[in-house]
C-alpha cells in the first residue's frame, strides 16, 4: 500500500488536535478577533443555557412550539406550521397523507433532477409519478391527487413567478392541492430574486430546509392550510418524522437570527472575491461562498506552472490530493487565522475547502484581505509540498 501523509482516522484525529492547538495559541497570543471561522457550520445550532435548561422540562417544548408557529408563519406565510426532522421527512409525510394509491403526483421543476425524496415517497405511497420542466408541456392528467412545485432546485435553478402562478391556477381549477418544495427557495427566491413566498403565490403547503442559507440545524419547516397541516402532522407523529425539541429550539433560534442582509452581502462578497481570484481556475461558487475540491486543488498545483515536472512527480508519490487540502487548510489556519473544515474536521469528512461568506466572522472580513490571505497561503502551499518533512510538520505540528 502506498502511504501518504494522512492515511487513517487516527491520523485525522492527530491533525485535528494540531489544529485545535493552533487555534488556542492564536486566541492566547492575538485574541479571538484574529480568527476567522469560515466553515459555515458555526451557527448551525444556536441555543443558550436557558434554552437548554428548558429542554429538561415539559414546559420548553410547549413554549417553543408556540413561538415557532409565530416566527415560522412570518418566514413562510400560511395558517399553521409544522417542524419536521428534515425537508425529506416533510415531503414523505405530505405525500403519504395526500396521495391516493394509483393516483398521480405531478412534479414541476425548472430543471431535473428532482430531489430523490419526492420520487421515493411516491413509490412508498403506491402512486404514479409524472415530471415536467417546461410549462408548454405541462398538463394535469386524470386522477391526479397532488401537485408539487420545486421553487429552487438542489442546483439552485429558480422557477419564475409567472410559471408558478400558472401551475397553481391550473391545479386549483381542478381542486388539487399544491405543495412547494422550497428547500433553499424560501430564502433564495424571496431574498435574491425578490419573488413572493410560495404561500402568497397561492400554494397550499410549503416546506423549507432549516440549514440552507440560514443559521439553523438540519431540519425542515412546513407551513400552509391548517386543515392540511393537521393531517400531515398526524402522519408525521405516526412515522416519527416530526422534529424533536432540541431541533425545534435551534430552528426557532435560526429563524430569529436569519437576516436578509447577511445573505445579500455574502452574494456581493462572493462576486468581488471571485473577480479577484480570476487567475485561478480551482474556485467554484457555492450559494454563500466559494470552494475548492480536492480534484481542483490537485489540478491547480499541477497546472500552475510554478513547479517543475520532476518535482511534481515526486510530490504525487508522497502527497495525496486530500493531503494537499489538509496542508493548505493548516496553512490558512496557522498563518492567516482562517478556519476551514479540513483543518478541524472529524475523520471521514469531506476534504473540500469552503469559504462561507455568510458566516458571522466573514462580516468583519474585507474581501481584499481575504484575497490576500488565500493568495499568500496558496503560494506557501506550493513551497511547502516540495518538502515532505515540512508538509508533515504542517499537518501534525512538531
Ligand atoms: C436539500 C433539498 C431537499 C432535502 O433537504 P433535507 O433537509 O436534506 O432532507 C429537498 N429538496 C430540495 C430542492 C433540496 O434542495
Amino acid at each position: 500500500m502506498i502511504t501518504m501523509i494522512v492515511n487513517t482516522s487516527v491520523d485525522e484525529v492527530k491533525k485535528r488536535e494540531n489544529s485545535l492547538k493552533i487555534i488556542r495559541n492564536i486566541i492566547k497570543t492575538q485574541g479571538r478577533k484574529k480568527l476567522y471561522d469560515l466553515t459555515g457550520l458555526s451557527g448551525g445550532f444556536i441555543a443558550d443555557q436557558n434554552d437548554l435548561n428548558l429542554l429538561e422540562t415539559y414546559v420548553g417544548p410547549a413554549i417553543f412550539e408556540e413561538e415557532l408557529d409565530r416566527l415560522g408563519k412570518e418566514h413562510l406565510g400560511g395558517e399553521k406550521v409544522l417542524a419536521v426532522n428534515r425537508t425529506s421527512s416533510g415531503i414523505l409525510a405530505t405525500i403519504l397523507t395526500l396521495m391516493n394509491p394509483n393516483s398521480y403526483l405531478i412534479h414541476f421543476l425548472p430543471k431535473s433532477p428532482s430531489h430523490p425524496s419526492i420520487i421515493k415517497s411516491v413509490e412508498i405511497a403506491k402512486g404514479k409519478y409524472l415530471e415536467f420542466n417546461n410549462i408548454n408541456d405541462f398538463h394535469i392528467v386524470k386522477n391526479t391527487s397532488l401537485i408539487v412545485i420545486t421553487g429552487s432546485t438542489m442546483d439552485h435553478e429558480v422557477l419564475d413567478e409567472e410559471t408558478f402562478k400558472k401551475i397553481i391556477d391550473n391545479a386549483h381549477k381542478r381542486d388539487i392541492p399544491v405543495f412547494v418544495d422550497d428547500a433553499s427557495g424560501a430564502r433564495l427566491r424571496t431574498v435574491i430574486y425578490n419573488q413572493k413566498k410560495a404561500i402568497d403565490l397561492g400554494a397550499d403547503l410549503v416546506v423549507t430546509s432549516t440549514d440552507k442559507l440560514m443559521p439553523g440545524p438540519r431540519g425542515g419547516l412546513m407551513a400552509g392550510k391548517a386543515n392540511l397541516i393537521n393531517k400531515i402532522k398526524s402522519t408525521a407523529y405516526q412515522f416519527g418524522l416530526e422534529a424533536q425539541p432540541p431541533s425545534i429550539i435551534a430552528i426557532f433560534n435560526g429563524l430569529k437570527s436569519f437576516k436578509k442582509e447577511n445573505l445579500l452581502n455574502s452574494i456581493e462578497k462572493k462576486k468581488s472575491l471571485m473577480d479577484m481570484l480570476n487567475s485561478y481556475s480551482m474556485f467554484e461558487e457555492t450559494p454563500t461562498g466559494i470552494m475548492v475540491s480536492e480534484e481542483n486543488l490537485k489540478n491547480e498545483v499541477k497546472n500552475c506552472g510554478k513547479i517543475d515536472d520532476k518535482t511534481l512527480s515526486k510530490i504525487e508519490k508522497e502527497i495525496s490530493s486530500s493531503d494537499l487540502c489538509f496542508i493548505w487548510a493548516l496553512l490558512l489556519l496557522k498563518d492567516e487565522g482562517i478556519i476551514t473544515i479540513p483543518a478541524v474536521s472529524m475523520p471521514g469528512a469531506s476534504s473540500t475547502i469552503r469559504f462561507d461568506l455568510s458566516s458571522k466572522d466573514a462580516i468583519n472580513l474585507n474581501m481584499n484581505s481575504l484575497y490576500e490571505k488565500i493568495d499568500n497561503s496558496f503560494k506557501k502551499l506550493l513551497d511547502t509540498i516540495q518538502d515532505l518533512n515540512k508538509s508533515k510538520e504542517m499537518i501534525y505540528g512538531n
